[in-house]
């Protein structure tokens, strides 16, 4: 049973991988639909800019407080339609409002114009300016591991920008995303969030009236979205896949090590862009590290009110399964778990030890509950291997000195490293959160250049003295005029004799 089980003319229908029982249906979203959805957020885009920031956070304050006041039914329908449990589901609707909240707060101090200093003194007879323009429209594509909070992360600051957005969510789980712009328009908000379902044809016409593009999913469908972004020359953020290593040290403090790459490789089943998918632990600690960390896995509980819940996809459980079997075909070890549980998409918390660097569980993105584990000689060997991936999105160092672990996370090709803690740096936008390499393009967050981006940058300049009728280099050029005016250019650019014409004397 697939999340998404059938495809009638013109609509979707959409399952509980769990379950499988039908949890609702959306609309398949021709391209002329697209088109139309697209006019209309665009005709609507003008008026919600010009409110400026201060007018926009209070309709994004407005929507917080709706999706706060709406969260259990909204992880209800995340519940329905992931197989996530509850505690996994919960936390999509609190983080989101916490993400609203910062850009709705910080839009202001991000988007205030600044006044670049002249780079000479030429120049100072001008004002210059900097102004953030946003795109009139952010065309944002999520997939299905978080079908809230991928929304929350990418539509907040791009509203707060004075952006239009119209959402494509991915074809598994839609019913979240119909939730997310349904509190827009109930508290009457002005028309600027729209939302189209369908599959990958409906994620293309977005991206065919998109001024921007925010997509979010694997490295596979992140390249063609940049191709088709290149055809039509827009500017695009990519978010894609990894294969997150942790490295533990032996100085580090086990138990701690242990229960934070148990939840940073298990939460919401290991369907997370940005989780722990391998680990290298120092030899003299090897053992005892992978006892410890399978007696945590072991403990863990699956189901709707357990610690964890359903892959999202039959196809999903299916990778695990194979990037499991390859690996003990090869003479790694299963520690705990290792199997698909029988019951719906679920697939039992997994520890394999004993594991080389060519298995498929080590290259490929598994993207579930399973934690390889490696012996390595010491931290050189560590951050050799862990760099030696065409994937750089994140990394943990487990470690008692926290001077190595930021000495260390400096010589890792990823775009976050959190030391002793796991996916800690996603909650927190004030902090950049991109992939390096393989993994994406663009920051998705970080400040005000989260928000910058959703914005075109204008040079404007304007005189401070009294205006004159002409100006030295224009009509009818003068070479006299030319003469003084390279002179006057050369004298402020240059050093030394240069700035005279002339050359250095031991030159
Ligand atoms: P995809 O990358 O295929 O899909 C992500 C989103 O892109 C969905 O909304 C999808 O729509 C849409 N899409 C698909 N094709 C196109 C296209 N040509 N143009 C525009 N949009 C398109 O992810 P999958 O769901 O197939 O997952 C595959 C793998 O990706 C996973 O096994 C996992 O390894 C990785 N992944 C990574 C995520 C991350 O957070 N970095 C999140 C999810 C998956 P639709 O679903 O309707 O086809």
């Amino acid at each position: 049973m697939t999340a998404v089980q059938s495809r009638a003319e013109s609509t979707i229908t959409v399952h509980n991988p769990a379950t499988g029982a039908v949890s609702g249906t959306v609309p398949i979203d021709e391209p002329e639909t697209v088109a139309a959805k697209a006019a209309q957020l665009v005709a609507a885009q003008p008026e919600w800019e010009a409110l400026g920031p201060t007018g926009r956070k209070r309709w994004m304050l407005e929507w917080q407080g709706w999706i706060l006041d709406n969260a259990d039914r909204i992880t209800e329908v995340l519940i329905s339609e992931t197989g996530k449990s509850h505690v996994d589901a919960s936390l999509e609707a609190v983080a989101t409002a916490d993400a609203i909240a910062y850009w709705a707060t910080h839009a202001k101090e991000f988007l205030a114009d600044r006044h670049p200093k002249a780079h000479s003194p030429i120049y100072r007879v001008k004002r210059f300016t900097t102004a953030y323009r946003p795109y009139p429209l952010v065309g944002v594509i999520t997939p299905w591991n978080f079908p809230f909070a991928m929304p929350g992360l990418d539509v907040p600051p791009a509203l707060a920008a004075g952006a239009a957005v119209l959402l494509k969510p991915s074809e598994v789980t839609p019913l979240s995303a119909v939730e997310f712009v349904r509190g827009w328009a109930e508290i009457g908000a002005p028309p600027v969030l729209g939302l189209t379902t369908g599959y990958g044809e409906t994620g293309q016409a977005v991206i065919e009236h998109a001024d921007f593009l925010q997509f979010t999913g694997s490295t596979a469908t992140g390249r063609k979205v940049a191709v088709a972004c290149a055809q039509r020359l827009i500017p695009y953020g990519l978010e894609l896949g990894g294969k997150d290593p942790a490295i533990v040290l032996a100085d580090a403090d086990l138990d701690r090590a242990a229960n934070g790459i148990a939840w940073g490789g298990l939460f919401n089943s290991g369907q997370v862009c940005v989780s722990v998918e391998r680990v290298y632990v120092e030899a003299p600690v090897y053992d005892e590290f992978v006892a410890k960390l399978a007696a945590r896995v072991g403990e863990v509980q699956q189901g709707q009110d357990g610690d964890t819940g359903a892959m999202a996809t039959e196809a999903q459980r299916d990778i695990v399964a194979r990037h499991v079997d390859e690996a003990t075909a090869a003479g790694a070890r299963v520690v705990t778990g290792g199997k698909p549980t029988g019951v719906g998409t679920y697939f039992a918390p997994t520890v394999i030890a004993d594991v080389d660097s060519s298995m498929t569980c080590m290259t490929e993105e598994t993207f579930g509950p399973t934690l390889p584990v490696i012996k390595v000689a010491d931290e050189n060997e560590a951050i050799r291997l862990a760099n030696d991936s065409p994937y750089g999105l994140s990394a943990t160092v487990w470690t008692a000195d926290k001077r190595r672990g930021e000495r260390l996370a400096r010589r890792l090709e990823v775009g976050a490293v959190n030391v002793n803690d796991a996916l800690v740096n996603v909650f927190c936008p004030g902090l950049p959160m991109g992939g390096w390499k393989e993994s994406g393009i663009g920051y998705r967050a970080g400040g005000a250049s989260g928000i910058i981006k959703y914005c075109r940058q204008q040079a404007i300049t304007t005189p401070r003295l009294p205006t004159q009728k002409s100006e030295l280099l224009w009509y009818p050029s003068s070479k006299r005029r030319m003469a003084m005016t390279l002179a006057v250019m050369r004298a402020f650019a240059a050093r030394g004799r240069r700035r005279f014409g002339l050359r250095p004397r031991n030159g």
